[in-house]
């Protein structure tokens, strides 16, 4: 959240609001803008993101590890039953951001720099409560309905100041420094309770509660030995010897609960070391960890190490990495899943299909798993037996537009165009882009090649999304 902040605390003092305008601390019914309002919001960012920064992380497996330690601490939220999205970025930059509405990014560098999963877990902690607490809407205040162009603006303006973290430093001296600094010490403020609030989930939900306090002193030292390049979370989050010390005081008084790292902690770890530098580079790196046995987990260096190869295409000896990798851990489903690449990478696409078919059977909850497993049918052009899988799977799963998406593929391939604009439709709907899915729907009903029962279902969708579309106007009318 503190790049955004900062940038908020650049363009806020040219909007009239004033300090006694912003609604107290105390008050966390976020009431001043709506929690529609503020989905609306993140979901703009997150278009914005998902489509226009080539750094945003593509890759269901690590997507589903965040989300699945994010989890973990929204149910130990009062938000509990919030739909929440956790992301990552590629950028080797010690970082993390949320932003309104449910949505947290982290940075690969953030889960690379982390120790402990119950470090990673106190920073989404954090995160999770700037959500939970609706601070960017109490930072807006009474400005929210007029002001989301220049919302969406300023995200924008977050995911470039990314890439040059002088920006947001710019804007600052641009806005006049006076004006800025009590934007600032109020945000403070919100730090302060994210930390205090993100506390108490990171203990409900059973993580080592030293975790948030041991990280954040070791990016204070980062800071003090690299001075002039301190890590981001720090440059742009406002982070000082207090707070450490009132993190390690609630540490404390908390009862000492061990909580050991998950074999997926140090999985998904060596897979994104893998991707570092040439593919030789990194073949190099792991050979050397498994010489010196310089790793925290085994598992996760060999992991790294099949990783490696397979980018080096030495699938012989991907190959023999994966098989000890089961010898170590087990059948596991991440493990399955780089050994149908390394098939899949070799040209043995059958192989891999029967593979996925295999882990599927023993885990049929992990979704990377159904993607895998599909994709291997398309690449082989089994699209009918994809669509039937995917049929299946969106019954399961009808807010994931990963599913809509590949269906869309599928129909496509098979020449249904109404099942393909419908499925197309479902994904801009669940990306927040009404109008967009009314058009898909339109081609659809245009498509002529639907039965009876499927020409209702377009129509139904697209009163329910017309409809939709008239109350969102209706309330923009009021503003
Ligand atoms: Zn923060």
């Amino acid at each position: 959240m503190r790049t955004l902040f900062l940038i908020l605390a650049a363009v806020l003092p040219v909007l009239p609001v004033s300090a006694q305008n912003l609604p107290e601390l105390g008050d966390t019914s976020g009431a001043l803008v709506s929690p529609q309002m503020e989905r609306k919001i993140g979901e703009q960012a997150m278009r914005e993101i998902r489509f226009r920064d080539p750094h945003f992380v593509d890759d269901p497996e690590l997507t589903d590890y965040v989300n699945t330690i994010g989890r973990r601490i929204v149910i130990a939220s009062p938000d509990a039953r919030r739909d929440f999205e956790f992301f990552l970025i590629r950028d080797n930059s010690v970082n993390a951001f949320s932003l309104p509405g449910g949505f947290v990014g982290i940075n690969t560098g953030l889960l690379l720099a982390a120790q402990s999963e119950s470090e990673l877990a106190g920073v989404l902690a954090h995160e999770v409560a700037h959500v939970t607490q609706h601070h960017i809407a109490r930072l807006i205040g009474k400005q929210e309905q007029s002001m989301i162009p220049t919302i969406a603006a300023m995200v924008v303006g977050m995911i470039v100041a990314r890439g040059s973290p002088d920006l947001g430093q710019a804007l600052m001296t641009m806005a006049g420094a006076s004006s800025v600094q009590s934007q600032l010490n109020y945000s403070r403020d919100f730090e302060r309770e994210a930390d205090r609030i993100g506390f108490q989930f990171l203990q409900q939900a059973g993580f080592d509660v030293g975790g948030m306090a041991t990280f954040f002193e070791r990016l204070q030292k980062a800071t003090r030995l690299y001075e002039n390049n301190a890590p981001a979370y720090l440059r742009t989050h406002p982070l000082t010897v207090e707070r450490i010390a009132d993190m390690q005081n609630r540490a404390q008084d908390a009862a000492y609960r061990q909580a050991p790292d998950s074999i997926e902690f140090h999985l998904v770890r060596g897979s994104l070391r893998a991707e570092e530098g040439t593919p030789q580079d990194a073949v190099k790196e792991f050979d050397e960890q498994m010489r010196q046995r310089r790793y925290a987990s085994e598992a996760g260096a060999r992991y790294g190490l099949a990783s490696a190869l397979l980018r080096a295409r030495n699938f012989p000896r991907a190959t023999g990495e994966v098989a000890s990798l089961r010898g170590l851990i087990g059948p596991h489903p991440m493990v399955e899943m780089l050994a149908a690449r390394v098939r899949t990478g070799a040209g043995d696409v059958q192989a891999a299909r029967e593979l996925l078919r295999a882990a599927l059977a023993r885990n049929l909850d992990y979704r990377p798993l159904h993607y895998a497993y599909v994709e291997a049918l398309q690449n082989l052009g089994q699209h009918a037996a994809a669509a039937a899988a995917l049929a299946e799977l969106v019954k399961n799963y009808p807010r994931d537009a990963r599913l809509h998406d590949m269906q869309a593929k599928s129909y496509a391939a098979l020449g249904k165009r109404l099942l393909q604009h419908q499925a197309l439709a479902e994904v801009y709907f669940l990306q927040g882009a009404l109008p967009a899915a009314i058009e898909q729907l339109q081609l659809a009903q245009k498509s002529g090649d639907g039965d009876f029962y499927q020409i209702s279902s377009v129509e139904a969708r697209l009163r329910e999304l017309r409809a939709a579309q008239a109350e969102e106007t209706r309330d923009a009318k009021k503003r």
